[in-house]
């Protein structure tokens, strides 16, 4: 059965799609069964992975209600090697649209049911908002991986997102846990960011993953070639990073 995780931060731009797209090639490279689910109607994830969000025929908007089966909807990345649940703006309706249906907080998790025999990590894209969209990514996870930079404010916003993985915790899925926190878009030369690294490891000791993905312009680029950074420059130093981070999180679940 699929490890279901999600990758969140309510903040925008920290990274969330860069590492979803770049852990589902570097867990299938490790010839893990996974499926990539594009939460966002951004379709950034979609695009990532080749996909192009223009000519969905249906998309995870209609799973999440309940107008089409994920069977239907999913989809290949030919470049990742990966399955992906595709997304695009259509989706941005859904958070109006869900108001009126029953148990509305546990669509995806009632969705991914279906196919969580199939694969062995869902991976969840989350959007930046701690919306009803990523409440319904936090029912259907047994994880959540934060990435975030190594900023001042990276840390302000943190504690917002913990309480509410907490809440969601306490009151609607009791397997919800932190995974870990992914430092990424990391530069070693700004005194900030060893400064706040280094207060992560204090505050969230083993909760902070060892690997760290520095900055690297290569991972910026992949996108719009719709191939995932570790595929489109195996050896750049983002590309790398991204692969070992696949194999601490592989290996951070067979030691639980
Ligand atoms: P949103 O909140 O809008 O969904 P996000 O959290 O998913 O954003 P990304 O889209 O992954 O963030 O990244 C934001 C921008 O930073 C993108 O242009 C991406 O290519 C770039 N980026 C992400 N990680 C890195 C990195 N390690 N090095 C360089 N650029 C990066
Ligand atoms: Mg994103």
């Amino acid at each position: 059965m699929a490890k279901i995780f999600c990758i969140a931060n309510q903040k925008g731009g920290v990274g969330k799609t860069t590492t979803a797209v770049n852990l589902a090639a570097g867990l299938a490279n490790l010839k893990k069964r996974v499926l990539l689910v594009d939460l966002d109607p951004q379709g950034n994830a979609t695009m990532g992975a080749g996909i192009n969000k223009g000519e969905l025929k249906s998309s995870v908007y209609e799973v999440l209600l309940g107008m089409g089966d994920l069977k239907t909807a999913r989809t290949h990345s030919e470049t990742g090697h990966f399955d992906v649940l595709p997304s695009n703006r259509e989706l941005a309706g859904a958070e109006v649209e869900m108001v009126e249906l029953d148990q509305r907080e546990q669509r995806l998790k009632i969705a991914l049911s279906i196919v969580k025999d199939e694969y062995d990590f869902i991976l969840i894209d989350c959007p930046p908002a701690l919306s009803m969209l990523t409440l319904n990514g936090l029912c259907a996870a047994h994880g959540v991986i934060i990435p975030m930079q190594c900023e001042y404010y990276a840390l302000e916003g943190l504690s917002d997102l913990v309480n509410t993985i907490k809440i969601v915790h306490a009151k609607m899925n009791p397997d919800l846990q932190v995974i870990g926190l992914l430092r990424v878009m990391f530069d070693p030369r700004m005194m900030l960011s060893q400064q706040v690294s280094t207060q992560l490891e204090k505050h969230f000791g083993d909760k902070v993953f060892k690997t760290i993905i520095p900055r690297n312009v290569r991972l910026a680029e992949a996108p719009s070639y719709g191939v995932p950074g570790v595929i489109f420059d195996a050896a750049a130093k983002g590309a790398q990073a991204y692969v070992e981070f696949g194999k601490e999180l592989v290996a951070r679940l067979e030691k639980q």
